[in-house]
């Protein structure tokens, strides 16, 4: 190839004011480029070298760069329960005793198209990579994490489905209706089936699954040691709640005669492929327990105060050697898929909890992104590196909101959080002056609209 060719599949973001990369030394390059080719970045620098031509330039001047941002909890169905009146202004039981029978209604084009309307709204905030928790399976819908996995390829994220479960229903002491939970062997076929479908372990890949039982309220003992088999024999990653609140921690001690962390570990589910959401209500001890085993925390604070669920100990879990990302955890107790939003929160709350020098706006946004890398396995994101995968977020600076600012970085994180202006996800660009390019979103959002009323039986706003 002449050094004047253009290669293919080829992208140049340059003159980033600045690019933050996220890498081990926190460097910070003002005027910095990234050069991406075939989904993955090349260079990073202050100079393109002689003779580099790009399929594509981007030009970044008005910009600052992270690298995408990475949401390690979610529920993208509850988009079709957001903001819902009867359960505004309860805690996590009751909130889910009013919804579970808005549930119940759910099938695939509902899933589809809330999945659609959810992971929008996250590309849009700067989320390259998100993981979602389906766990509600009415009679005879067996196919909705493949509708969801659709929407993801429609839109061009970069997808973590973990397969939900749940095996105890009210007749059996549990707290969801009997008619959204599935017996043990088609929670298990069902798993397999998923994973020998979709699940891509190579390094760039756009979908991995993980399998996620879906809270000690909800699953039997003997569910949740066959899953981590399971997970193990199939080489994937393992995912539920746990210690969200103090009911929970009763239940667990009522039935299962347990504190929630021995509930997990004698499920066999103590290592290093096992991340939890939430990990509010855990002793000191409980700590050190998960920190050497290197179970990761999906840290939610925006869901933790909506539900009035407590602080959780993020900072110390991390301490003791847990990779904490952060989930916005929704979108019925946030309401909002928006992850600039989430690492502020996370920076906002734990500064109440600990002081604020407690956490820097460089750790939030590493919470929010290396950290998140870490939560779902993938050593691939998270950074903006060579040989990492080119997920790129670019914020406007000339937003109103940020007019005034001194720093960046610090803008990002302190600043109302704003629409993304460019999202690169594996070197494709998603989003374009704050505007998504793979789906029409209007169109989807009427139609998400729509399904409200089909879920909730009550008349949509819109
Ligand atoms: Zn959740």
């Amino acid at each position: 190839m002449s050094p004047q060719a253009s290669k293919p599949n080829s992208l140049l973001i340059r003159d980033m004011h600045p690019l933050v990369a996220m890498d081990g030394a926190d460097s910070q390059l003002c005027g910095g480029l990234i050069f991406c080719e075939d989904g993955e970045i090349k260079r990073v620098g202050k100079r393109p070298p002689r003779g580099l031509r790009a399929q594509r330039i981007i030009d970044g001047r008005f910009a600052v760069a992270i690298p995408g941002l990475i949401n390690t909890h979610h529920h993208l169905f509850q988009t079709l329960t957001r903001a819902c009146r009867d359960a505004a202004d309860s805690e996590l039981f009751d909130w889910l005793r009013t919804l579970y029978p808005r549930w119940a209604r759910l099938d695939e084009e509902t899933v589809h198209v809330g999945a659609l309307a959810g992971m929008a709204e996250l590309l849009l905030s700067g989320c390259t990579t998100t993981s979602d928790h389906h766990y509600v399976f009415p009679r005879g819908q067996s196919r909705l994490i493949d509708a969801e996995i659709e929407a993801a390829r429609r839109l061009g994220i970069r997808f973590h489905p973990t397969r939900g479960s749940m095996d105890v229903g009210q007749s059996r002491g549990g707290l969801p209706p009997d008619s959204v939970v599935q017996d043990l062997d088609e929670i298990l076929a069902d798993s397999e089936r998923l994973v020998s479908r979709y699940h891509d372990p190579r390094p760039g890949s756009m979908l991995q699954i993980a399998l996620a039982p879906c809270s000690p309220f909800t699953v039997s003992q003997r569910l949740m040691r066959a899953t981590a088999e399971l997970a193990e024999k199939l080489q994937v990653r393992l995912h539920t709640h746990l210690a969200e609140t103090r009911d929970e921690e009763a239940y667990c001690l009522r039935r299962h005669r347990k504190r929630p962390l021995e509930f997990l570990e004698d499920a066999g589910w103590l290592g290093g492929a096992t991340w939890i959401a939430h990990g509010i209500h855990f002793n000191r001890r409980e700590i050190g327990r998960l920190g050497r085993a290197g179970v990761g925390v999906a840290h939610c604070p925006t869901s933790n105060m909506r539900l009035a669920s407590g602080i959780a100990p993020a900072l110390a879990l991390a301490k003791a050697g847990c990779p904490v990302g952060l989930g916005v955890d929704g979108s019925a107790s946030n309401d909002s898929s928006h992850m600039l939003a989430e690492a502020r929160q996370a920076l906002l709350l734990n500064r109440l909890a600990h002081g604020a020098s407690a956490l820097g706006v460089q750790q939030a946004l590493r919470m929010a992104t290396v950290e998140g890398a870490r939560c779902l396995g993938r050593s691939d994101l998270g950074s903006l590196e060579p040989g990492k995968r080119a997920d790129i977020a670019l914020f406007d600076l000339r937003d109103v909101g940020y007019s005034g600012a001194g720093d960046a970085l610090s803008a990002l994180l302190l600043c109302a959080p704003t629409r993304v202006h460019t999202l690169v996800v594996e070197g494709r660009v998603v989003v374009e002056s704050g505007r998504l390019q793979t789906v029409p979103l209007e169109a989807i959002l009427t139609r998400h609209n729509h399904l409200v009323s089909k879920v909730t039986l009550r008349r949509p706003l819109l």
